[in-house]
């Protein structure tokens, strides 16, 4: 861990500075209580774990010290050690109040100093590990499992989000909706395990159509794919969509039983919310690129309807 002392008497901050060394931890150090918020405001590359904090410091005190910096830290769970000669319930009230963990009266008890900072660094520990594991879980729900591409509840989230801001920003948002060829008769033709690599490609090559940080691609359900653009009004999405295309054809998936084309093809609508327009529903927007690929589809298949 990396620990702020905050400790106006230099023989005390000396001996708790030891103390945290010895078990192991990186120690940075505050003569009073501002010194603490300004070390705790500039925290660049080592980020601080864990406070302990003295309470009586010339220039501001430990309870204010410890109340703004738990405004600064927010949500962010961060363990503060009180330290005070203070014995009276009402103060140690006070100390907690502010923003204290764990209060410990002086003089210092190093064996019970230590202990506490141990009992932290195991929270630390376990808040670490729970904070991967939360990461790995949004990842997973948010995620295709086949084709590792963001899911129809992430599109969901994102597409509401979308639509909001191109409304409230007047700014184009695109939406295309993509969807493979007689898949039917693929998957009967080469068995669905063929079926289930030819969607993982299929995925790779829509994503790496549409480049821009923004973009977002996600499995809208079976052989169908949904592609966000945000930012992006129908005279810069067609040539984007029609690139997708391409790229699909040259991808080159033999497809013997297509009625389109010797290989595996893709029909795309797409539709853009501009500027001016009122603000549509998700699932209004959604049904206007579903007309649209619908339209693809009768046409012919292997193309793209765009509408303004
Ligand atoms: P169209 O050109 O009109 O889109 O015809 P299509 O055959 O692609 O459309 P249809 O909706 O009839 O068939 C979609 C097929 O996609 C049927 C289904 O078995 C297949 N499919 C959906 N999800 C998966 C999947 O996860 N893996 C595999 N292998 N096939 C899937
Ligand atoms: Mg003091
Ligand atoms: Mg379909
Ligand atoms: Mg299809």
């Amino acid at each position: 861990m990396n620990v702020l002392v905050a400790e106006d008497s230099d023989v005390i901050r000396a001996i708790i500075m030891q103390i945290i060394s010895e078990l192991g931890h990186t120690v940075c150090a505050a003569e009073n209580g501002l010194e603490a918020v300004e070390l705790f405001k500039d925290q660049n590359a080592e980020k601080i774990d864990l406070i302990v904090m003295d309470a009586e410091m010339p220039i501001m005190d430990g309870m204010t010290s410890t109340s703004q910096i738990r405004t600064l830290a927010g949500d962010d769970w961060l363990p503060i050690i009180f330290l005070s000669a203070h014995s009276e319930d009402s103060y140690l009230q006070k100390a907690l109040d502010s923003g204290a963990d764990v209060y410990l009266r002086k003089p210092i008890n190093k064996v019970e100093l230590a202990a506490q900072i141990k009992a932290m660094g195991r929270i630390a520990e376990m808040k670490n590990k729970l904070d991967e594991v939360n990461v790995q879980l949004h990842d997973l729900a948010n995620q295709d499992g086949l084709t590792k591409i963001a899911n129809r509840r992430a599109f969901n989230e994102r597409i509401n989000y979308e639509l909001k801001q191109s409304h409230r920003n007047k700014i184009p948002f695109s939406l295309v909706l993509c969807d493979i060829d007689y898949f039917k008769l693929y998957n009967d033709t080469y068995g669905h395990l063929a079926g289930d690599n030819c969607l993982k490609k299929v995925a790779k090559t829509i994503e790496r159509s549409f480049r821009r940080e923004t973009d977002m691609v996600a499995r809208y359900g079976g052989e169908e794919f949904a592609v966000l653009l945000p930012g992006t009004n129908s005279d810069e999405a067609r040539p984007l969509v029609e690139n997708m295309l391409k790229n699909i054809n040259a991808l080159d998936i033999p497809h013997s039983s297509s009625e389109v084309a010797k290989h595996i093809t893709i029909s795309a609508g797409v539709v853009t919310h501009n500027d001016e327009e009122n603000e549509k529903t998700s699932s209004t927007f959604i049904h206007l690129a579903d007309k649209n690929l619908y339209k693809a589809k009768e046409g012919g298949r292997n193309q793209i309807i765009v509408s303004a």
